[in-house]
């Protein structure tokens, strides 16, 4: 059967599936490069919304400190400085002048 198929044909074959494998070849590619460049993104991003994490949480930690909030021992719950019971739990809190914390 093979024999029937001219020389012709053959290099016809031959063109299309080296065509083929090229742009077999470059579809790889474009996939790698596609996924290189989400992954740079995606590690820029990260970094820049944890450094925004880290900014919120401080702010926080410093509206804390200057309301003075009394932090509950049992399931640490921020209260209001005048707080006599915790907002949570419900655990008596004891007042500290000056509570050092983190
Ligand atoms: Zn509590």
């Amino acid at each position: 059967m093979a024999d029937k198929i001219s020389d012709k044909k053959e290099q016809e074959i031959e063109r299309l599936i080296r065509q083929l494998d090229h742009k077999e070849h470059e579809l790889e590619e474009k996939y790698c490069d596609v996924g290189k460049s989400i992954m740079d993104k995606l590690e820029k991003e990260n970094q820049e919304i944890g450094h925004m994490v880290d900014e919120v949480i401080q702010l926080k930690r410093k509206l804390i400190k200057a309301k003075g909030q009394i932090r509950c021992p049992a399931c640490y719950q921020y209260n209001e400085a005048d707080s006599i019971y915790c907002s949570r739990c419900g655990k008596k809190l004891e007042k500290k002048k000056n509570d050092e914390q983190q």
